[in-house]
This record gives structure tokens, sequence and C-alpha cells, in this order.
């Protein structure tokens, strides 16, 4: 199966991707991963994605398409992928499918893991470090002491909840028409609760994708 995850900035799909290949027997294939082992290996579509970023350029879709379906015909990758990050906007998702149709693919579910923009808020914003020992804290708040060595707590501004909103924001409004686009596609759409502990997650995930 070759499975899209979907997920808000702090749902923890990052968490979820390795456990869900695992589960189902393939392999987790992620955007930056695969860029950087091509950069690294030097190949044709890798060198050309280092011209771009050695510009302080963003690498083009139809150059990380490319990559991706490079590594989409690898051995690893044949008994079905969770691509976390692969697709955010509308011509990515059309990218992919033509990349998968080339190896007689198609994307068979979309896992989307559904969580408040409340719920994130919270979660990224009591997360704190100490300015002094950097030892990082998830349920603390800022300016309170951190128990090693008693340095004050502070948050890191993209943390704070008016930037994780803002991030939340920029997310829906890039991903809405993408989910339509899925849905019109016919692909099996799960939404999965993504509120609860890792492994009740994951369990919700299989079953919904039938497993
Ligand atoms: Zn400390």
């Amino acid at each position: 199966m070759d499975i899209v995850l979907f997920g808000k900035p702090g749902a923890g799909k990052g968490t979820q991707a390795p456990r869900l290949a695992e589960a189902l027997g393939g392999a987790t294939l992620s955007t930056g991963d695969v860029l950087r082992a091509a950069v690294k290996d030097g190949t044709k579509l890798g060198l050309e994605a280092k011209s771009y970023m050695d510009r302080g350029d963003l690498v083009p879709d139809s150059v990380i398409l490319g990559i991706v379906g490079e590594a989409l015909a690898q051995p690893k990758y044949a008994r079905g992928t969770i691509l976390d990050g692969v697709v955010r906007t509308v011509p990515q998702a059309e990218g992919l499918r033509d990349q998968l149709k080339k190896l007689g693919r198609k994307v068979d579910a979309v896992v989307a893991f559904d969580i408040d923009d409340g719920e994130i808020v919270k979660r990224m914003s009591s997360r704190t470090v100490c300015g002094n020992c950097q030892t990082p804290y998830s349920d603390r708040k800022p300016d309170t002491k951190c128990d090693k060595c008693g340095g004050t707590l502070t948050r890191r501004k993209d943390d704070e909840p008016t930037a994780v909103q803002n991030r939340l924001d920029v997310y829906t409004a890039q991903t809405a028409p993408v989910f339509d686009w899925y849905q019109k596609s016919g692909a099996r759409i799960a939404k999965v609760d993504a509120i609860g502990s890792v492994d009740d997650v994951t369990k919700r995930a299989l079953k919904a994708l039938g497993k």
C-alpha cells in the first residue's frame, strides 16, 4: 500500500510514520530524507537540487517529485510506502500520482491525523528549555526554574501561541484543497483522532486502514 500522511505540525505524524510502516511492512518516505540522499549520492536530480539549495532557492516541485519517483522505484520502497511530508499542495498531489502511475501504483489511502488547533497550541507552548543547561521540558511554563540547575526556563519564539497558530493557519489553507482533490480522486480517506497515547493512535490508524 502507498499511503499519504497528513497532520498539522505537532499532531505526531513523524512519530506515527515509522510505526505504521513497520506494522504494514512498508518503508517511510519523507521528502527531506530522499532529497538529502539524492544530493549525497550525486544523482543527476540530486545535483540539480543542490544547485538550487546552494543559491538559497527552494527546490522546484518538478525536481523534488523526480527524486521521490526515483526513490519509489528502489527495492526498499517496493512493498509500499508511508509518504510523510511529500504532499502539501495540489500540484504535488498530481505529481505524486504521475510518479506512482509509472510504477503501476497509486495512493491507496490518505491518513489524516485529526487534532484541534487549541490542543496543538497547548502542546507546543508547554515546551520550554533551560537557558543555562539546555535541558528540554515538555510540560513546564516559561520563567519557572530548571529541576537540574535552577536556571530559568524559556520558550522558543516558534512555540509562542501566536506563532503556532500562524503555522496552523498556513497549514489549513494549504492542505484543505489537497483533501478535496484526494476525495475526488477516489482515494480512501481515513481520519484518525490524534489525541491519546502513541500506541492508541497507531491502533486507530491501522483500524481505519482496515488492518
Ligand atoms: Zn538547567
